[in-house]
């Protein structure tokens, strides 16, 4: 499978004299979806922050589809969609609105775009709030606008940063068998989120970040096996890894 996402030897943070972020190696192949776990602080948001090319890296390399975003800022911007943890909309555009602007920001074709737009506000029971302008949606309705606008655009990489906040359990629902079938059509995804109870079946692999350092990754099996070296109880969940690496060895 070919490498969407490539990051090697990151550091960096928010001013120039202190790194957040140190050394950081990940691969992200076509089909795959990560999950980027880790303590508030850990520095989850911050390398989000890096690979969408919002904050200059100190030192390392992050390509998409093998290109910088020195390289081509256009391509490599359009290579990703991005859902953030708290959703950013134009106040004055309805929700057709936006997703037709997303449609014609990715080049999605008229006739797709129906299709598609018609399926996704169906499935995340936002077809009655079509013409309802963003400014008058509750907090999960503006958190789906988002999600819809990136399942709409198909991108190559899906990054998004702790998506269930706010979404009602229908709506975590619709995210996470969308998710699964985008990544089946062959994008990758980056996930940051605290609700390991769910992540834990959908990643194919995790990462674990503490204080800006990977200290955990692999698959389930993998997290599980590495972090019971830290730990004398059983520990047969990612919450229990993730206690057991990030609360003084305590499962
Ligand atoms: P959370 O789970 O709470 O969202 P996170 O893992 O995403 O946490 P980051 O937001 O990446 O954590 O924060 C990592 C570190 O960077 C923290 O020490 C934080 O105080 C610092 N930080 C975050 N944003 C800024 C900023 N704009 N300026 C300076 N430091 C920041």
């Amino acid at each position: 499978m070919k490498t969407v996402l490539h990051v090697e030897q990151l550091s960096g943070g928010y001013s120039p004299k202190r790194a957040i972020i140190h050394d950081l190696n990940m691969d992200i192949k076509e089909g795959e979806m990560i999950g980027l776990i880790g303590v508030n602080g850990a520095g989850k948001s911050t390398t989000i922050k890096h690979i969408l090319g919002l904050m200059t890296p100190h030192r390392g390399v992050v390509t998409i589809n093998g290109t910088t975003l020195e390289e081509d800022v256009e391509l490599y911007r359009s290579s990703y969609t991005y859902v953030p943890e708290t959703p950013i909309l134009f106040d004055e555009l309805t929700v057709e609105e936006h997703l037709r602007l997303t449609a014609m920001a990715y080049g999605v074709p008229q006739e797709q775009f129906s299709q598609r737009a018609e399926q996704l506000l169906e499935r995340f029971h936002m077809t009655k709030k079509r013409k309802a302008i963003s400014a008058h949606l509750s907090k999960g309705m503006k958190q789906k606008v988002m999600i819809m606008s990136a399942l709409l655009a198909k991108p190559s990489l899906f990054i998004i940063d702790e998506p269930f906040l706010g979404l009602d359990p229908l709506g975590i629902r619709s995210l996470l068998e969308d998710l699964v079938e985008v990544k089946h059509a062959g994008s990758a995804i980056l996930m940051s989120s605290h609700i390991l109870s769910t992540v834990e079946h959908y990643c194919d692999r995790f990462m674990m970040l503490d204080q800006g350092r990977i200290v955990a990754q692999g698959t389930l099996q993998d997290m599980l096996q590495q972090a019971s070296q830290h730990s004398q109880q059983n520990v047969t969940t990612l919450e229990d890894a993730f206690y057991a690496m990030l609360n003084g060895g305590e499962a």
